[in-house]
């Protein structure tokens, strides 16, 4: 922070660095955002914001319909991805060897070569695919509710605590997709 002192080269006034390869050298593009200079980096503490009112700026010129059918998709697509966790059980062990619920369906682990490792290794992979697939819905609604947003400010539809509350983060399944089955019932 205090490079400039030692003869590097000058800061921007918000001292921003890039936090890909520490390049000074940033263009501001917004408060806390910034696109580097050196190596092309676009980041920063402000940049999922910025990048939120530009996609909302820009369903300003959308059509109802368009919105309508927009908001749609993505509450869809959102709940798709939390269908897919549903049935992502973790694996159980028995006497007789393991086996996982992937998807609703059951399967050995390992089959004869059957091993400790492997099981946890499909627990593992399972955890992490319901992370992936519960991040996935979560930024599937936040990016529904800019849609929505657009709608409310057209006076299509209430801003009204389903929306309010899908503005919420959060990484817990059945809430999520109550918020999102909300979303779509709010949109009619
Ligand atoms: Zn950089």
């Amino acid at each position: 922070m205090f490079g400039w002192l030692f003869g590097k080269k000058a800061q921007n006034n918000d001292g921003l660095v890039c936090v890909a390869c520490d390049s000074a050298d940033v263009t501001e593009l917004a408060p806390q955002t910034y696109r580097c200079n050196e190596c092309g980096y676009e980041g920063g503490d402000g940049f999922a914001a910025w990048q939120d009112m530009k996609t909302r700026a820009a369903y300003d010129d959308w059509s109802v319909a368009q919105l309508r059918e927009h908001a749609a998709a993505q509450l869809n697509e959102a709940r798709s991805a939390l269908v897919a966790v549903e049935g992502l059980t973790t694996p159980s062990t028995s006497s007789t060897g393991a086996f996982a619920e992937f998807a609703g369906v059951t399967v050995s682990v390992g089959g004869n070569n059957l091993s400790g490792q492997s099981d946890r290794d499909l627990a593992l992979q399972i955890a992490a695919d319901r992370q992936a697939a519960v991040a996935k819905a979560a930024s599937g609604l936040h990016a529904a509710t800019l849609t929505l947003d657009t709608l409310v400010d057209k006076g299509v539809i209430e801003l009204g605590a389903v929306l309010t509350n899908a503005r919420i983060a959060g990484d817990d399944p059945g809430t999520l997709r109550l918020r999102i089955e909300n979303c779509l019932h709010q949109l009619g």
